[in-house]
């Protein structure tokens, strides 16, 4: 598989943010989000079989596993990579932008879906069917760019009852919109989400890799 980097870090984001956790990330990504913070991962990377991915993993001593990319269900051998990983127990989190049909995910790990907004260009790139393949264990991830992005989510939430569906979160494009607005606005409309902040990009400096 083309891994662009492997590293430990703390997750940054979801339900699980703050605790330590591994990052694949797999090269390659079929859309090009305007807000894009991992470009870097559109082409660089090595070959490296899965084996290998797995002694890597295995050196870190971590329980969590986060897939992540890029895209990492534009590579066919995802599925085998998140397969070896739950059977050596690791919680897996599975990091997509929700254009891949998401049952390709082995059922035991666990999705975080992007939804994409207007304001990433790339809200025509969905695959909306995979709301119905979601669990209450996976998370769908909104990142707000503008309060037409907001109410565009609001929308969203309501149409596919979502919050009754899975765990909803709800982020900002870093530096962009301010996040105090927008839970001004979420708790003003009483939406049952959880807001997040990157962490990582407050710990580190945001363009830092790796980390
Ligand atoms: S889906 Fe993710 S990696 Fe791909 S362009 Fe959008 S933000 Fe970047």
């Amino acid at each position: 598989m083309k891994i662009n980097e492997i590293f430990k870090s703390i997750q940054g984001e979801t339900s699980y943010a703050g605790l330590p956790c591994i990052f694949v990330r797999i090269t390659g990504c079929n859309l090009r989000c305007s807000y894009c913070d991992t470009t870097y991962a559109y082409e660089d990377g090595t070959e490296i079989t899965i084996q290998s991915i797995l002694e890597c993993i295995t050196g870190l001593k971590s329980k969590i596993v986060c897939v992540t990319g890029g895209e990492p269900l534009s590579n066919k051998d995802t599925p085998v990579l998140i397969k070896e990983l739950l059977k050596k127990n690791y919680v897996v989190l599975v990091e997509t932008n929700g254009s891949y049909d998401i049952r390709t995910v082995p059922k035991k790990a666990i999705k975080i879906m992007d939804i994409k907004c207007p304001d990433s260009s790339m809200s025509h790139s969905m695959h909306w069917q995979n709301i119905n393949y979601l669990t209450k264990l996976d998370e769908v991830k909104f990142v707000l760019n503008s309060r037409r992005d907001y109410d565009w989510t609001k929308e969203v939430i309501h149409e596919y009852h979502l919050s009754r569906v899975t765990n909803v979160l709800i982020g900002t494009v870093f530096s962009s919109i301010s996040p105090k607005l927008v839970v001004q606005w979420i708790l003003e409309d009483n939406l049952d989400v959880r807001f997040q902040l990157q962490l990582h990009k407050y710990i580190w400096v945001p363009e830092t890799r790796g980390v």
